[in-house]
């Protein structure tokens, strides 16, 4: 089962909404975990799975330089990943001013 998680920046008026993890039907091939696009500095949700081959074009927010401080002990967890709930690099201003918001579950 996955999460609906809404991120929401506090600085500025950057919103989105996506489906992290995977569902019971599929979570062996794809597991939603939100990046930032190294390049044109988008956000995007990609596949976890993938992260090898993802990782010159990506910064996954599971990475210690796109969110401040400590990983959180009781952040939002899908299987081993966890992401902090603030704190999370804004992709339209680069401060770390994101925060991950849980608005339900999917599966
Ligand atoms: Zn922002």
């Amino acid at each position: 089962m996955g999460l609906i998680i809404k991120a929401n920046c506090t600085l500025c008026n950057f919103s989105k909404q996506f489906s992290y993890g995977g569902d019971m039907m599929n979570h062996f091939i794809w597991n939603g975990v939100p990046a930032i696009h190294k390049n044109t500095g988008e956000f995007i949700v990609e596949n976890y799975i993938m992260r090898e081959e993802l990782k010159d074009k990506l910064n996954f927010y599971t990475e210690p330089q796109i969110f401040l401080g400590e990983k959180e002990e009781f952040g939002l967890q899908h299987g081993d990943i966890m992401l902090n709930r603030k704190w999370n690099k804004c992709p339209a201003y680069k401060e770390f001013s994101l925060d991950f918001v849980r608005r339900g579950f999917w599966d």
